[in-house]
């Protein structure tokens, strides 16, 4: 009798095919670390269809793994459905040229994140598409700006400036945008889900980084966008053909930061209020914060992580100050458990006329307060303060 095992067959045959044999549901999110998949009839028959999300094909275009981290994220959301990529900067760059045409028009808040600003100038008006910037907290600004467009086709905006703290009124801008005949599309970074659900408030497109408070720990990049069936689709078609798709380890990273992203918020919004309340004792020449901003909580449910404060003596002080801190670190980005100390003299606004645009002060630090004990970072705080002066 012939045995059908390993020995019987020819090598080749026995590591061609795999069969998952499990029927147990595991409790953690397996990787599905593979490029393609089984072509059987129901891969088929959606591909007929012309449907390509349902159905797995080619990990480029979807992949189980990623596609439970989008629908985890949708859910957070509110929205019909998601789509993860491989940056914010891949969710941000495929939401907006799959949504538009040659010829469209788009009001930029004139505050974004530098790369974002970068994109629009240097890439998307390069593709046809017609960028103008405009001070989003005016909605004189706004109307004139759009005024200035052949085809208005969606206003762009932050949840929260960088580094100056500025909120987004995002249920008011989208009515105007409505009213302007624009969609409105929300860079959520600054926030997160737990913060701001701009979807809730009328916004027709949200962008994400999931490199930040989502993920939580300063080791994975990723981007999301969510929205409605269609602008969805239009802009994972524009991330199948840009390549920029989220590979199935970096979604279970995420997916195992999401599972803490309660409870690192809620720790990280505690501590940033409290440091808020102590910088403002100690004197410092401004201090930035969303919960400072009247009628934040509009579109917040929290002031958030994110603060910067101005010191007397100018970016020389800031920059000792930087260095001489032990607890906090000096590094770009944010949303992670740890605290990241930044100059944005020196990183987001390099030159002159980036500062001067927004009356960026000399001597603004920028603060993503992370989970260490509120004393400790106090603390650390109060003696590069000494340490620098
Ligand atoms: N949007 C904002 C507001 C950001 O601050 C960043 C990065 O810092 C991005 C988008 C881009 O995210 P990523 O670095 O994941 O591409």
């Amino acid at each position: 009798m012939a045995h059908d095992n390993a020995h019987s067959r020819p090598a080749s045959a026995v590591v061609a095919r795999w069969v998952d044999p499990r029927q147990q549901q595991p409790v953690a999110l397996p990787i599905y670390q593979t490029t393609t998949f089984v072509m059987d009839e129901a891969l088929v028959a959606a591909m007929n269809r012309g449907d390509y999300r349902s159905e797995y094909l080619y990990t480029r275009m979807g992949n189980p793994t990623v596609r439970a981290l989008e629908e985890r994220l949708a859910a957070l959301h509110g929205a019909e459905d998601g789509l993860c990529t491989a940056s914010g900067m891949a969710a941000l760059s495929a939401a907006l040229i799959g949504n538009t045409t040659p010829g469209d028009g788009i009001v930029a808040a004139n505050q974004l994140y530098g790369v974002t600003t970068a994109f629009l100038v240097r890439f998307l008006a390069r593709m046809g598409r017609q960028v103008v910037f405009a001070d989003t907290s005016d909605p004189q600004a706004i109307a004139s700006a759009a005024a200035s467009l052949a085809k208005p086709a969606w206003l762009l905006v932050e949840t929260i400036s960088n580094p100056l703290m500025q909120v987004s009124p995002i249920a008011t801008q989208a009515a105007q945008a409505r009213s302007l005949g624009m969609r409105l599309m929300v860079d959520n970074t600054f926030a997160n889900p737990l913060l701001c659900r701009p979807l809730a408030l009328g916004a027709d497109l949200v962008v994400e980084s999931l490199s930040k408070s989502i993920s939580g720990h300063s080791d994975v990049h990723g981007g999301f966008v969510a929205g409605a069936a269609e602008p969805v689709r239009l802009a994972w078609d524009a991330m199948v053909h840009l390549g920029s798709c989220l590979d199935p380890h970096a979604a279970a990273l995420i997916w195992r930061g999401l599972k803490t992203a309660v409870v690192r918020t809620d720790a990280s919004c505690q501590r940033a209020a409290a440091l808020v309340e102590w910088l403002q004792e100690q004197g410092m020449e401004q201090v930035f914060h969303p919960s400072l901003q009247i009628g934040w909580q509009e579109t917040l449910t929290a002031g958030g992580p994110m603060l910067s404060f101005v010191v007397t003596g100018g970016d020389a002080r800031a920059e000792r100050l930087l260095q001489a801190l032990k607890v906090a670190t000096p590094a770009t980005s944010l949303g992670g458990v740890e605290t990241l100390v930044s100059l944005p003299y020196n990183t987001s606004h390099r030159t002159p006329e980036a500062r001067a645009q927004i009356g960026l002060r000399p001597g603004t630090v920028r603060l993503s307060v992370g989970i260490e004990a509120f004393e400790d970072l106090r603390d650390d705080l109060a003696q590069a303060l000494a340490a620098s002066a």
